[in-house]
Order: structure tokens, then sequence, then C-alpha cells
């Protein structure tokens, strides 16, 4: 519950930038969740600023929120602000060439810009849902391809002390769906992306190959949030799974898919708890079935239930 002075403070700031008790139902792929706090969205950078030393005056805690496509959030809601970062989307082609993208670009316009521009080497982004600022928090990626392999740096905003800094790739700590420089509170503000220039056409193609492939192997027509585990080493999460016996094993509106044992698809009126359960059902039976204790990818942040 955030106290009454925190409430005004932010509404001083935000006017009607900010809502208190959002349900983060709406706000996710997955349709499920309770209610934050308070749901932030700075119109710019100075206002991102001033917004975390508001957080920090009142003690609030802050989440990141791109594009809401890797998060489960708890039936029981999220303390403190969840800052909205889709307003900042400055996309720009740099010499290099690079590609300069803020934080709240999403990945539709991003692979639209490249198609239009003739620059190639992010294609394997196309119909990886989420903004860019999801894409580096996750390091998103698809088979052997991740950001890794095509940011060159990403501007980082300290939410403790509010300094930006310029980190190189090498200097981020990306990992499988993992960034350690990202974890510590900062938000990444912008990345520029090494690019090649190519014939439109040739980029178009590609993208379209890519995202006619999605549309056979996951289920693109029902809220989901992609991958629900990570991959254990040497094996794929989504085989086990369906080697335990579990896809379309259902709790409440929730199952788990027949298309890709590894999502997690709301059939309607799912909760997260629903959403959780099926998580533990799959983890027990793949422990059992192959004493392989899987991991979850998508990001279960908010209020622990009883
Ligand atoms: C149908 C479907 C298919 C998918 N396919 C893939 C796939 O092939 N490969 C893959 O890797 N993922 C996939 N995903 C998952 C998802 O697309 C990625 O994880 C993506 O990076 C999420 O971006 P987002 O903006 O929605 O992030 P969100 O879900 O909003 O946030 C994810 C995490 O990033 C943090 N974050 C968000 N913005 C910032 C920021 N600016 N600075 C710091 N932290 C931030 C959040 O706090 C949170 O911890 C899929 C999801 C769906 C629903």
């Amino acid at each position: 519950m955030m106290a009454s002075r925190a409430r005004h403070a932010l509404q001083t700031l935000l006017e009607d930038r900010v809502k208190f008790d959002v349900p983060m139902s709406r706000k996710t792929s997955l349709r499920v969740g309770g209610p934050a706090d308070a749901l932030a969205t700075p119109r710019n950078r100075e206002e991102m600023v001033a917004l975390l030393e508001l957080c920090r005056q009142h003690h609030l805690p802050r989440t990141w929120l791109g594009a809401g496509f890797n998060l489960l959030i708890q039936e029981n809601g999220l303390d403190g602000v969840v800052v909205c970062t889709k307003k900042l989307r400055r996309l720009e082609a740099r010499p290099g060439p690079t590609v300069f993208a803020e934080c709240g670009v999403s990945h539709a316009s991003l692979t639209r810009f490249c198609v239009e521009h003739g620059l190639a080497g992010l294609e394997f982004g196309a119909g990886i849902p989420g903004t860019i600022g999801g894409w580096m928090a996750m390091n998103a990626g698809i088979g052997d391809r991740e950001q890794k392999d095509v940011v060159l740096e990403v501007e980082t905003l300290s939410a403790e002390t509010s300094e930006t800094q310029i980190l190189r790739r090498e200097a981020l700590g990306f990992g499988y769906r993992s960034c350690a420089g990202l974890e510590q509170g900062a938000v990444a503000l912008s990345t520029l992306f090494e690019v090649t220039a190519a014939d439109p056409g040739q980029v178009k193609a590609e993208v379209d190959r890519l995202l006619g492939a999605r549309q056979t192997s996951q289920p693109l027509d029902v809220p989901s949030c992609g991958s629900v585990f990570r991959n254990p080493e040497g094996d794929y999460a989504g085989r086990l799974i369906e080697q335990a016996g579990l896809c379309g094993e259902r709790l409440g509106g929730a199952e788990i898919s027949r298309r890709h044992a590894n999502f997690i698809v709301n059939r309607g009126g799912a909760t997260a708890d629903d959403v959780l359960g099926l998580i533990d059902r799959a983890r027990r039976a793949v422990r059992t079935m192959a004493g392989i204790e899987l991991q979850t990818e998508v990001r279960i942040l908010g209020r622990m239930s009883e």
C-alpha cells in the first residue's frame, strides 16, 4: 500500500502519466496479474530522472516495464512504481552503419526500420515481441543468435544515483536470457546496434521467412509469455515437458500448449496462481522423469500469495 504523500508527489510530477492500482493483467501478454501500486509513464529522459529521484525520496521500489511479453505478475500485485518506458522511442540510422534505438522502441518498429533502410543483421529479432529495453535485459534471441552478437553499446541510467553510463558489449555481462549489467536496478535507456548495408528486398525476405516459421511453431493466437522455462544444457524444456506427457494439461484457465510445450497459454480467465501451478507441475514431472531441474525464463515478480 503506497503512502498518500508518495501518491500525491507522483501525481504532482506526472499528472495523468501516473495511474494507481493498475491491474497488471492489462499490461502483460499473459493477461494475468494483480495491481501495481502505481504505473508511471515518463514522457522523456528528464522526467524519468525526476521520477527516480522521487522514488528514492519516498523509498518506493521500481520495476521496469517494456511491453510485458516476459512478465508473470503475482495475483497479489506489485509494490511501488512500475515504470513504463514506451515513450522513449527515438530510432535513427547512424554512421558505421549502426542503428540507435531508445528503450521503448518496439521490435516491430525496429524491424520495419531496418527493412526500409536496407540494414541487415537484426533480422533474427523479427517476431521476438517486446521493446529494445526488454531485449537487452533478457538478451533476447533465437537459436544461436542473441542480442550480444549485435549490440555495440547500451546507455544505462542508475536507479540509485541517476548517473548515465555507456557500457560496451563486453561490459554488459550478457548471458543466456540475462544481462548482469542491468540486474542492479539500472535501466537501459538506449542501444547502438551493429548492422550492415544490404538490399531492402533481401532483408524483407529474411524477415518474412522468420515470421512465417513462428506462425507454424508457436501458439501466437492466444495470450502467453513465450517460453516459460530456459532450455537446460543440451536439451529443450519443451521436449522434456512433452515427453513427461503434459501437453494440453490444464489448471483453471491456463494450459500447457499442445503446439509448443514450453508455452503456457491463457485460455480465458486464467490467474497467476493457475500459471504458477502449471509451472510447478511441469517442474515436478520433468524432475521425476529426467532428474532435471527446470529454471524459469519468464520473470516472476510481485507479492507472494499467503
Ligand atoms: C509469443 C512470444 C514469443 C516469444 N519468443 C521469444 C524468442 O524467440 N526469444 C526470446 O528471447 N524471447 C521470446 N519471447 C519473450 C519476450 O519477447 C522477450 O523476453 C522480450 O525481450 C521481452 O521484452 P519486453 O519489452 O516485453 O520486456 P518486459 O516483459 O516488459 O520485461 C522483461 C524484463 O526486462 C526488464 N526490462 C524491460 N525494459 C527494461 C529496460 N529499459 N531496462 C532494464 N530492464 C528492462 C523488466 O523489468 C523485466 O525484468 C517471446 C514472448 C512471446 C509472448
